[in-house]
């Protein structure tokens, strides 16, 4: 997030006040008393707004004297260079992902080893940039591709438990009812009697 010059003096309080989350990054706290400059997130409890002053970028917090607080690291947010580069580690890592890098039975391990990262420092960037564990984005992904197939072919679920990139048909079942809360078959049979009801083509079920 770029320093936004609309921002005043008032907004800024409030919004380090609140620790509101859409400011991280979009400016910093100095505060005049210890000499330490904070994100608007800081966990710290806020130092009175008579004793603060506000920068747009870090480094101009640091020109004026300021010293980064180790709680809240202004070092880290959104924006910043440390910032950008695990947001770009993490995009890397949904597209290997994407293509399958987690199906078959392949672990984060592996995956923190190609980014050249331990399994624990991938899991802790995905969380913060993805939302999600790097196991639940590929488990989405899987039964994704997973309720495609079901919808559109008549594939056996076997076949469509490893097509779709599960290690087994038991976890392909779990997987998915986990998300749809009914067995892939019986998602299955409800669609195909909507599709006989509205007469649609199933194209894959007619050549049987
Ligand atoms: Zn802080």
């Amino acid at each position: 997030m770029r320093a936004d010059p609309a921002l005043d003096r008032s907004t800024c309080d409030r919004a380090r006040i609140a620790r509101d989350p859409r400011f991280d990054g979009a400016f910093f706290t100095g505060v005049v008393t210890t000499r330490i400059y904070c994100r608007p997130t800081c966990p710290v409890k806020p130092a009175k707004s008579r004793n603060v002053v506000f920068f747009p970028t870090a480094a101009a917090a640091e020109r004026a004297g300021f010293r980064p607080c180790l709680r809240c690291r202004p070092e880290a947010a959104p924006g910043t260079p440390a910032w950008r580069g695990a947001a770009a580690t993490v995009s890397r890592a949904l597209r290997l992902i994407e293509r399958g890098y987690l199906d078959d039975g392949k672990r984060v391990g592996d995956l923190a080893d190609t980014l050249g990262m331990t399994a624990r420092h991938l899991r802790r960037l995905f969380v913060r940039h993805a939302g999600a564990s790097p196991t639940a984005v590929a488990t989405t992904r899987r039964v994704q591709r997973a309720k495609a197939l079901v919808d559109g072919t008549a594939m056996p679920m076997s076949a469509i438990a490893f097509a779709a990139g599960f290690a087994s048909i038991r976890r392909f079942n779990a997987a998915f009812r986990a998300v749809y809360r009914r067995p892939p078959t019986a998602v299955r049979r409800a669609r195909r009697r909507r599709a006989g009801r509205q007469r649609l083509p199933l194209l894959a079920v007619k050549k049987r």
